[in-house]
């Protein structure tokens, strides 16, 4: 009732307030970047109520804002979020990444947790608007590399009562950050009894992604619940079995779901394997399916698997061809996979770690060693990370790669 006079989200009326007290951009990989806590100068927010929808957005200086100890996103994890990356690319010009999937896929984690609508193409206009004012001196031109966009919506109501909240605040905020690809390879993981034997593996893992498979008393998510919508709620419960998996050597846990086991995610980004299908005897790109709403539909995957079935259905340059399935898979498949000689590379692929290779994986006392090349990625994780990178960085001009 009532939504006909709300104020629809216009980054039209923006209003800017330049800061007064401009900050040093820091050096790459320093500590304050490694430690994720640096914002480029401004910010855009922009405030909803129920009663009169969005107000103007506003671009400011970046820094606090005050919210009352009862606001409900305190107490009631009304929060969703995104993240993307600002790249500078080869050619200097900075670029976002099929940046509209975000907003749109923002607007649908707004929906599951009872935060306001908004039309997804004015959010697009308020971050490249972030862009355009910071991304310049942020990411200098001589430095290539990458700033992280947060977009992020809170319910901000003064009250407790348990509902649909009445009052909301959207902002963005530009962060530095590290380039994670660079920080893969925690240290080993402690030898282990009951390693898999596989066969038919010329080259051992020496490096990639160390995953250890969740346990059935920590699962992410599960039908009818959250899983595919990228709310604050599906984070702050992982970090317990994210922090026992670090602490044992291992770089992100693998979420498994059921008594089947259900291979689902990596961390905080979607599972890829290549394996030769048993019965087919041809090679598969297998990622798990979306329909069952337990996985976040990443920017990355959707893209991962429509370069693959453009490009790889055909063999290329010597590589053989893929063909690419969304399909569940256990471990067992895995697993037997290995011990075949059948499993040719795995790989987790997100905005975060990018495409990385995954070596290696820990599942109840069996280690499965994943095949590598040259002790690096795979050849199919190698060529789709080149494509990705290509687009993103701007030797390929592509749709996909959006100039600021
Ligand atoms: N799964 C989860 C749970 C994530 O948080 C992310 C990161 N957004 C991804 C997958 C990868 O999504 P994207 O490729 O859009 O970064």
């Amino acid at each position: 009732a009532g939504s006909s006079t709300q104020a629809p989200l216009d980054a039209s009326l923006m209003t800017t307030e330049l800061t007064k007290s401009p900050r040093a951009v820091p050096e790459p990989e320093s500590p304050e970047v490694l430690a994720q806590k640096t914002c480029t100068d401004h910010m855009v927010t922009a405030k909803w109520t129920v009663e009169s929808g969005w107000e103007a957005p506003e671009l400011k200086p970046y820094g606090a804002f005050s919210i009352m100890p009862t606001a409900s996103v305190l107490h009631y994890a009304t929060e969703c979020f995104e993240g993307l990356k600002l790249y500078r690319g080869n050619d200097r010009k900075l670029r976002l990444f099929r940046v509209s999937r975000n907003c749109e896929r923002m607007r649908k984690s707004a929906a599951r947790i009872a935060l306001p609508d908004f039309d997804p193409r004015e959010l697009e206009k308020l971050i490249k608007a972030l862009c355009a004012r910071d991304g310049a001196k942020w990411l200098p031109k001589d430095r290539p590399g990458f700033l992280y966009l947060r977009p992020t919506m809170i319910a901000t109501d003064a009250a407790l009562g348990v509902q649909r909240p009445k009052e909301a605040l959207l902002y963005i905020i530009l962060a530095c950050f590290p380039d994670m690809s660079k920080s893969l390879g925690a240290p080993a993981p402690p030898a282990l009894n009951g390693t898999v034997n596989g066969d038919g593996h010329a080259k051992p893992a020496s490096s990639g992604l160390k995953l250890l498979a969740s346990n059935e008393d920590s699962v992410r998510a599960w039908p009818g619940g959250f899983g595919f919508a990228k709310v604050g709620a599906n984070y702050g419960p992982s970090l317990v079995a994210q922090g026992e998996a670090r602490a044992r050597g291992f770089d992100q846990v693998l979420w498994l779901f059921g008594s089947e086991c259900y291979v689902t995610e990596a961390g905080a980004s979607n599972f890829f394997v290549v394996w030769r299908n048993k019965e087919t005897g041809r090679l598969e790109l297998v990622t798990a399916p979306l329909e069952e709403r337990i996985i976040l539909e990443g920017v990355t995957r959707a893209s991962v698997l429509q370069l693959a079935k453009q490009r790889l259905a055909k063999s290329i340059e010597g590589i053989e061809a893929v063909d690419v399935v969304e399909k569940r898979f256990v471990m067992d498949d895995i697993i037997s996979a290995y011990k075949d000689g059948r499993l040719v590379e795995a790989f987790a692929a997100g905005t975060a770690f990018f495409i990385a290779p995954v070596g290696h994986i820990h599942f109840r006392g069996k280690e499965i060693q994943v095949p590598t090349e040259e002790g690096e990625s795979g050849v199919y994780t190698r060529v789709i990370k080149q494509w990705l990178m290509d687009i993103m960085y701007g030797p390929e001009e592509h749709e996909w790669g959006v100039v600021v």
